[in-house]
């Protein structure tokens, strides 16, 4: 009888345990669903940061190529001849021509200054 008592109880203490670990279990698997759900909202929240990002890229470029038409139109209309631009244009191409160089502001201080002449003739 005594023996059996033991037996019992040490059978109890390793389902309690058992039990204890399947609690344990579930509550990681529940914190493991919601890490999952807070990182796909993450992910949803960056994947609309990075489609902002892509819109106002395109609508850069695409003002950045307005422009450059804009200024290469206003060398096709001009009178001076490609052999022999005058100041104006020969400035225009040159901003056009470092479009691509690495002095991206100073480029971008000249685009300025020929938007504020170009408004002023307007
Ligand atoms: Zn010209």
């Amino acid at each position: 009888m005594k023996k059996l008592t033991k037996l019992r109880t040490k059978l109890n203490l390793q389902e309690n345990r058992l039990r204890e670990n399947f609690e344990m279990l579930d509550q990681i698997r529940a914190d493991a669903v919601n890490d999952i759900e807070s990182l796909t909202e993450d992910f949803q929240h960056l994947t609309l940061v990075a489609e902002s990002i892509r819109r106002n890229y395109r609508a850069l470029l695409a003002q950045n190529q307005l422009l450059k038409d804009t200024l290469l139109s206003i060398v096709d209309e001009c009178d001076c001849w490609p052999q022999n631009r005058c100041d104006s244009c020969q400035q225009i191409l040159k901003i056009i021509a470092c479009d691509n160089s690495e002095q991206k502001p100073d480029a971008a201080r000249k685009y300025r200054t020929i938007l504020s002449q170009l408004r002023n003739l307007g």
